[in-house]
């Protein structure tokens, strides 16, 4: 199976968020074809969440997660990169923080649900085209 990467758009901390799609060894193999050290905790894990510092692009946050992933376990990297992003932006967590942690997290959570379980919704014009015959039963 391919490794499908999208970036994720962070327009509050600007951080570069990377989502990797893909079989179990895609993320070590992704992490040595671009010259990281493997992962060693991969094989025991669902889906992992790591910060890699880049020589050109600075940190870069990771996010694997395997196709057939539970919506349960994208919530669960969601808060591992909403720590890690905003403990590296010094946001630290608190009462008065918190709403920005779960803005964040629904941010994330969204396009990485987004990005995995694409919602097939009917264009308009076969919405329009359904309602219509519809109407005429
Ligand atoms: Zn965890």
């Amino acid at each position: 199976m391919r490794t499908h990467v999208h970036a994720l758009t962070d327009s509050i901390y600007g951080a570069d968020v990377q989502l990797l799609v893909g079989a179990k060894p895609c993320l070590t193999s992704w992490l040595t074809r671009h010259g990281y050290p493997p992962d060693d905790e991969e094989a025991s894990a669902d889906g992992k969440t790591i910060e890699l510092v880049h020589p050109t692009r600075g940190a870069v946050w990771i996010v694997w997660l395997p196709p057939d992933v539970a919506l349960s376990t994208i919530a669960h990297e969601c808060v591992h990169l909403a720590a890690e992003v905003l403990r590296d932006r010094d946001v630290v967590l608190t009462r008065d923080s918190e709403e920005a942690y779960a803005y964040y997290v629904s941010a994330m959570f969204e396009q990485m649900r987004a990005a995995l379980h694409p919602t097939r919704r009917p264009s308009p014009r076969r919405r329009r085209r359904r309602r219509r015959r519809r109407d005429a039963a």
